[in-house]
């Protein structure tokens, strides 16, 4: 009979954030592949149990992932953890359940922590409908095109970020999205676990050296694409705003009725301009 792929969360900070069913898996799986096995084997030596661990990180992860699974089809079950939090959440994981299911492999996931949620529900903002980003490109122009992406988004958008590009990623933030409210989410389950929140420039204003891990959590854009876009051409001149239109092959009649809707003012004022 085939084993099972067990996806295990694990602690992101307090170690006794661990479900009861996650221990209950690490000691009953034959093998445990995890991200660095030196730091997964701190977290089973404060739990207490001695397993094979085989080393499984996202550069090595589709050629680890066949030999894993060869162990699975001879009977094996195996777990797979990362450093922290959830496998496959900005960690490897990806490529080895999607071939643990075209292989036909039960695959299990066993839930626990993610820094992501929980720096969501305790941020404050609407956890309604979220976007999880994760870790921007370090590209500039491909970190750009991600947050223009992401410019007309509604739902809160969640982003993780290491210390040290910390302030120049919210910098991008604020250049992109605007000043929104956020919350910087610092240390989750840890002893120096903070929330900041405030909108985006107060709280770059106001950040210490960042140290340690952070989450941020961005409100999602108030209004939609439309809105915004009218607003933005509001902001043009009248001459590059009627060339908007025009340019967009609409009629003088055309353009004017909408500029001035656009703009709330009456389209003679808009006609008397442009007879000028
Ligand atoms: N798989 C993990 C999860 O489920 O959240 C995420 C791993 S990712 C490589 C590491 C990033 O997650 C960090 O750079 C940080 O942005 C975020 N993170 C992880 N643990 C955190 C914590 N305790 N507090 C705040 N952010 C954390």
């Amino acid at each position: 009979m085939k084993g099972k792929l067990y996806i295990v969360a694990t602690p992101i900070g307090n170690l006794d954030d661990i479900t009861l069913r996650a221990i209950k898996i690490l000691k009953e799986v034959d093998i445990i592949a995890a991200e660095d096995t030196r730091h997964t084997l701190g977290l089973l030596n404060h739990l207490e149990i001695t397993k094979p661990l085989i080393s499984y990180y996202k550069q090595t992860e589709a050629e680890k992932a066949d030999s894993l699974l060869d162990k699975i089809n001879e009977g094996k079950n195996i777990a797979i953890v990362s450093d922290a939090g959830t496998p496959g959440i900005s960690d490897p994981g990806e490529v080895i359940i999607k071939k643990t299911i075209d292989r036909g492999i039960d695959v299990v996931p066993i839930p626990g922590a993610c820094a992501a949620i929980n720096a969501v529900i305790a941020s404050g903002l609407s956890t309604d409908e979220f976007c999880f980003i994760g870790f921007l490109p370090v590209n500039a122009g491909e970190r750009k095109k991600k947050l223009v992406d992401n410019k007309y988004e509604t739902k809160t958008l969640i982003f993780y970020e290491a210390p040290h590009k910390l302030i120049k990623t919210l910098e991008a933030i604020k250049d992109v999205l605007g000043d929104r409210r956020a919350v910087l989410c610092k240390e989750l389950t840890k002893i120096h676990e903070t929330f900041k929140r405030g909108i985006l420039s107060d709280l770059i204003d106001n950040i210490e050296e960042p140290k340690g891990e952070y989450v941020i959590v961005v409100e999602g854009a108030n209004k939609n694409k439309n809105d915004i876009e009218i607003e933005e051409r509001s902001k043009m001149t009248l001459e590059e705003h009627y060339k908007y239109f025009e340019e967009k092959g609409m009629d003088k009649k055309e353009i004017i009725k909408q500029i001035a809707k656009e703009r709330k003012v009456n389209k003679n004022e808009i006609y008397k301009y442009f007879i000028k």
